[in-house]
This record gives C-alpha cells, sequence and structure tokens, in this order.
C-alpha cells in the first residue's frame, strides 16, 4: 500500500470504483473515464509501479492479472480485447500503479483511441 497511490486506495476501498472481477492479485474496475465501449483497468493489488518496477519474484502476480483478463473476456463472451500498458510518462502512465487497460466493443486502430 503507497498511501499517496489512487489506485492503492481503491484496492483498499478507501476510493469506491466499479468492480468487475477479482482474484488473489489482481483487481478489475471500470474506468472512470471509459475510451471505449468497454474499459476496464486491471491491476495487481500490491504496489509496483510499471512493468518498469517489475522483480523477476513478481511474474506469477503479473500472471494472475493476465489470468484475470482471460476471465473476464471468457466469462462475458467478448469476441476480442486489447490489454495495454502505458509504462512511463512519455507513453501516457498517468497513475503510477501498474494497470492494464481492457479494450473491447470497438476496433482501437480504426478509431484512433488515446488513453
Ligand atoms: P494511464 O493514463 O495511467 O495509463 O491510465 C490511468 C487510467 O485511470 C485513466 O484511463 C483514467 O481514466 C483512470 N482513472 C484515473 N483515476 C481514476 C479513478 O479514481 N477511478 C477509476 N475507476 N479510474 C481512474
Ligand atoms: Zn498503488
Amino acid at each position: 500500500m503507497e498511501s499517496s497511490c489512487i489506485f492503492c486506495k481503491i484496492i483498499a476501498k478507501e476510493i469506491p470504483s466499479t468492480i468487475i472481477k477479482e482474484n488473489q492479485s489482481a483487481l478489475a474496475i471500470r474506468d472512470i473515464h471509459p475510451k471505449a465501449p468497454t474499459h476496464y483497468l486491471i491491476m495487481p493489488k500490491m504496489h509496483i509501479q510499471s512493468i518498469f518496477h517489475m522483480q523477476d519474484d513478481h511474474q506469477m502476480l503479473v500472471g494472475q492479472v493476465i489470468s484475470l483478463a482471460r476471465d473476464i473476456a471468457i466469462e462475458t463472451e467478448i469476441a476480442g480485447f486489447n490489454l495495454i500498458a502505458n509504462n512511463g510518462v512519455s507513453a501516457g502512465q498517468s497513475v503510477m500503479h501498474m494497470h492494464f487497460h481492457f479494450l473491447a466493443g470497438a476496433n482501437i486502430y480504426e478509431h484512433g483511441l488515446q488513453l
């Protein structure tokens, strides 16, 4: 828990969010400003700033993040989805807690999506 981190506060339920699904190590919430018909944020419950900060012993943890994306995709029977992580301010990361944007319902490449 990083006390200044908005996603840590969401994970601790100190800030409300719409929870889509969770597993032991990961949480999926609805993005507050959706950029696609389906736009979720999937994050590790542990505070890791970005993929740059991922340690080798986080591999199981990050695997659980990807598994949660898989479970949501299968259970909601979507035909396809995009999973995108912005890493670093220069790549567009604005919340410094690792997360993947789970996007579905529109072709992001046709729509020139900006996250
Ligand atoms: P980034 O720009 O870091 O890749 O993505 C951060 C995402 O978090 C943005 O899409 C933004 O809309 C979302 N976001 C920021 N603050 C909140 C919040 O308090 N609640 C939720 N659900 N999403 C948030
Ligand atoms: Zn955090």
